[in-house]
């Protein structure tokens, strides 16, 4: 058994009591672990990868709430539309029109989050400020699509100070991105992972995506 079931008791009840969301990230964990916690009454569950995320889709029970946390490409949205809770990962115009395309198709609102770069890497994705400025003022023209908040990933490092640093000109983003849209919808924000998470929502975080913590270490092949 590789679910970690009395972290994941802890874990929720540190969440529960700071009104935070817990995702458990199951990518590349079998359908087996996501029903442990199933049964424990857990819903919210985070995949990475489309093609997995169908599969376990079609698989297990539907009332699952899954949220789609990698990198999404425009041209595999149609897979997901019918089915994803929420969409964290938005970089992009294009994206976001083609989510917006498929749930119009399906007569159905999409939740979405828009993806920030607050980490030093080159490699990961996600918008800078004039980025989210011109995706929030375009807004209007995509009428299926429900912008709920923002996601980031700080940068992978021992360094405390710097993902704090990351988290905190985050939170700006997102006090920024509220005002401007003055929603009440805009309600979000999904910041740390196994590693940082406590840091996260001292800085702010509403939303936790947590997987090595409770399933082990992955292993990819
Ligand atoms: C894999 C992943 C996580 C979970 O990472 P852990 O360190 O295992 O908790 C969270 N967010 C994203 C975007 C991921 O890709």
């Amino acid at each position: 058994m590789s679910v970690q079931v009395s972290v994941y008791q802890s874990l929720l009840e540190w969440c529960s009591q700071r009104k935070v969301t817990l995702v458990a990230v199951s990518k590349t964990k079998p359908a087996s672990d996501i029903m442990e916690l199933y049964e424990l009454g857990h819903r919210d569950f985070g995949e990475n990868y489309v093609q997995e995320l169908v599969q376990k889709q079609d698989e297990l029970p539907k009332d699952i709430r899954w949220h789609f946390i990698g990198h999404l490409q425009s041209n595999k949205v149609k897979y997901i539309a019918p089915f994803v809770h929420i969409i964290h990962g938005i970089d992009s115009v294009k994206l976001l029109q083609e989510v917006n395309k498929q749930a119009t198709k399906l007569g159905r609102v999409i939740d979405c989050l828009l993806q920030m770069h607050i980490a030093q890497e080159e490699t990961k994705y996600g918008l800078d400020i004039d980025e989210l400025n011109n995706l929030l003022d375009q807004l209007h023209t995509f009428p299926s699509v429900r912008i709920r908040g923002l996601m980031g990933m700080a940068s992978f490092t021992e360094n405390q100070d710097q993902v704090k640093q990351e988290f905190t000109q985050l939170k700006k983003y997102f006090d920024h991105a509220k005002a401007k849209l003055a929603s009440t919808e805009f309600d979000t924000l999904s910041m740390g992972m196994s590693g940082d998470y406590s840091l996260a929502v001292e800085q702010g975080s509403t939303l936790v995506r947590i997987g090595s913590l409770l399933f082990g270490a992955r292993q990819y092949q």
